[in-house]
């Protein structure tokens, strides 16, 4: 474990059904990618566990869904239509465009790129000597900023209608959201507002399989606290999130916290610090975690006229504007990490080895793979109805799989993470002793590959 390299990952997540490549029939469509059966199993069962852990189980959060359109003044508000952007520099020579930031993280590091001024840019790359990846020349326009927002309009007749923006984080809904929350639900500070939901942001260089992706999906919390509260608030989210790397099985030797500097820090943000995943190509994000203050609450209170303000119920006379801590979890970025993690080629033998998912079972596709070892009419029947049996009881989410040698079926059942296969012989049935006593079967391990004999009463 991990994952050698991502192409094997890309590769078994193909041939077994978990992400293909978006529109592909058509020629697919740049860094777009869709989620196969076993994919979707995973992301969704990512999604309740993590809602279960920090909206079900605790008081002090709520939970809401929101629109991916919003009025375009929310945006003007968040800062967004004039600050979310990357520095853009053309090619004079070949025309092609990059972001200068990225070219020059090989030579002033990913934090020196960060901080980066619009007008240092292409000075910088001349300086450097930075050559065009697609002709090498070093003939580089001025830098332009590039809002990473996607356009689109509302109204039937086109060129007409109001400009709109597909929504570049969740955290909006929220915000503006707060006051309906905060009177509705009755909670008291402090409190958060859990929301999971599809993003859009019109990056520039996506790449890296489904790392960064024009579009994804977010797990985010804004946590509402009384100013001055923040400092142990934050420390308490940074823990929480630490311990749901684990729990979903990220090793700690791929995990790493880096607080980003002063001139790093995004525009609404004080503090911000990033939980960084060691994907094979080097350290990225996979996590973060800001304060940010008052910022939003501010902002949409000036541009709404609304009052955004908090009355402690207790004494009304303290009345102020929350500050907010903001735990952001990146739902198709957790997918990708936890199958690296998960991926090993394990060399069994001299010319044996196996590709397996070593997922925790809270993540895996399937909790269980039921193995009938015969195709024989009695003895599938058997298999099938045990299958429904364990369903209907447990509700557990079982695979049942009839085709092919027994040993194949266990390598396939390896490659997807089903953590136990339950086989199904003619011992089972009470036909054949030598196999098994009756009304047993045998349980199948995938990461050790041991087998046991338990009698069916026992697994129900
Ligand atoms: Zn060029």
């Amino acid at each position: 474990m991990p994952a050698p390299s991502l192409e094997s990952l890309v590769s078994l997540c193909k041939r077994r059904g978990f992400i293909f490549p978006g529109s592909e029939i058509y020629g697919g469509l740049a860094n777009t990618w869709d989620y196969g059966p076993l994919g979707l199993a995973i992301k969704n069962r990512i999604q309740q566990e993590w809602w279960k852990r920090f909206v079900h189980t605790r008081r002090d959060m709520v939970g809401i869904e929101t629109g991916i359109l919003m009025n375009p003044k929310v945006w003007e508000a968040s800062g967004h239509v004039s600050n979310f952007g990357d520095p853009l520099v053309d090619c004079k020579k070949c025309k092609e465009r990059f972001r200068g930031d990225k070219l020059l993280e090989e030579k002033i590091g990913v934090e020196g790129a960060a901080v980066l001024t619009l007008d240092q840019v292409q000075p910088m790359l001349v300086a450097e000597k930075i050559g065009c990846p697609s002709c090498g020349a070093v003939d580089w326009a001025v830098a332009k900023k590039f809002n990473l927002m996607f356009k689109t309009q509302q109204g039937v007749i086109e060129g007409e209608g109001a400009d709109i923006y597909l929504r570049p984080e969740t955290a909006q809904g929220m915000f503006v959201n707060f006051k309906n929350i905060a009177q509705t639900s009755r909670k008291r500070l402090p409190f958060g507002v859990a929301q999971v939901g599809t993003v859009f942001r019109n990056e520039i260089t996506p790449g890296n399989f489904t790392f960064r992706t024009r579009e994804f999906q977010q797990m985010e919390i804004e946590y509402f606290v009384e100013p001055g509260t923040e400092g142990p608030i934050f420390e308490s989210w940074k823990d929480v999130m630490w311990q749901w790397c684990l729990d979903i099985g990220l090793s700690p030797e791929r995990l790493r916290i880096r607080e980003h500097t002063k001139e790093e820090l995004s525009h609404y943000s004080s503090r911000t610090l990033d939980i960084e995943y060691k994907y094979p190509w080097g350290w990225g994000e996979l996590y973060g975690l800001a304060n940010r203050a008052d910022f939003d609450l501010t902002q949409h209170a000036k541009f709404s006229g609304q009052d955004m303000t908090y009355t402690d119920p207790d004494d009304p006379k303290k009345k102020f504007t929350p500050y907010v801590v903001e735990p952001t979890f990146g739902l198709t970025r957790t997918v990708l990490a936890v199958l690296l993690e998960a991926y090993e080629e394990e060399k069994l033998a001299e010319d044996d080895t196996r590709t397996v998912l070593h997922l925790k079972p809270l993540v895996a596709p399937f909790d269980l793979a039921i193995l009938p070892l015969s195709k024989k009419e009695h003895l599938s029947s058997y298999a099938e109805e045990l299958h429904k049996k364990i369903v209907q009881e447990t509700g557990l989410v079982v695979d049942y799989d009839l085709t092919g040698s027994i040993g194949k079926r266990y390598r396939r059942q390896d490659e997807v993470g089903t953590p136990k296969c339950i086989t199904v012989d003619f011992g089972t049935i009470g036909e054949d002793a030598a196999q098994g006593e009756k009304d047993t079967v045998t349980i199948r391990d995938r990461d050790t590959q041991t087998q046991e004999r338990l009698t069916i009463s026992a697994l129900i």
